[in-house]
């Protein structure tokens, strides 16, 4: 169990701006962007390894949410970028998957 089940338990408090059955999203607890959220399934999948065919569906999800909220947020037309970190080369610290909004700014390519 990571933080992020803590979150959607709300055991632990998080600035919550989207909820649907599948999906969470909440804005990052020390943002690296003007906007940054973070999307997350609600069923804890540990890394991108771990995504397997079953959960091809939920996935998506994430993408369905992030367009919604890019509108919702106002950085749908100017854009904005989205990032899934897997393991350490990656950058991943918490072990539940989820996908990083930034957006507000114009983004540096590449990302290091
Ligand atoms: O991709 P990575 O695993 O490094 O991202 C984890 C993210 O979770 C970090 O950006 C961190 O700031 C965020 N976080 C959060 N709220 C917490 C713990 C971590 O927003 N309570």
């Amino acid at each position: 169990m990571t933080i992020f089940s803590k979150i959607i338990a709300r055991e632990i408090p998080a600035d919550i701006v989207y909820e649907d059955d599948h999906v969470l999203a909440f804005r990052d607890i020390n943002p690296q962007a003007p906007l940054h959220l973070l999307i997350i399934p609600k069923q804890e999948i540990p890394t991108i390894n771990d995504i397997e065919e079953q959960h091809e569906v939920l996935i998506g999800k994430l993408f369905t949410a992030a367009a919604r909220i890019a509108k919702a947020e106002g950085i749908a037309e100017d854009g904005y970028r989205v990032v899934m970190n897997c393991n350490q080369h990656g950058g991943q610290t918490v072990y539940h998957v989820h996908l990083h909004m930034l957006g507000g700014k114009p983004m540096g390519w590449p990302p290091y």
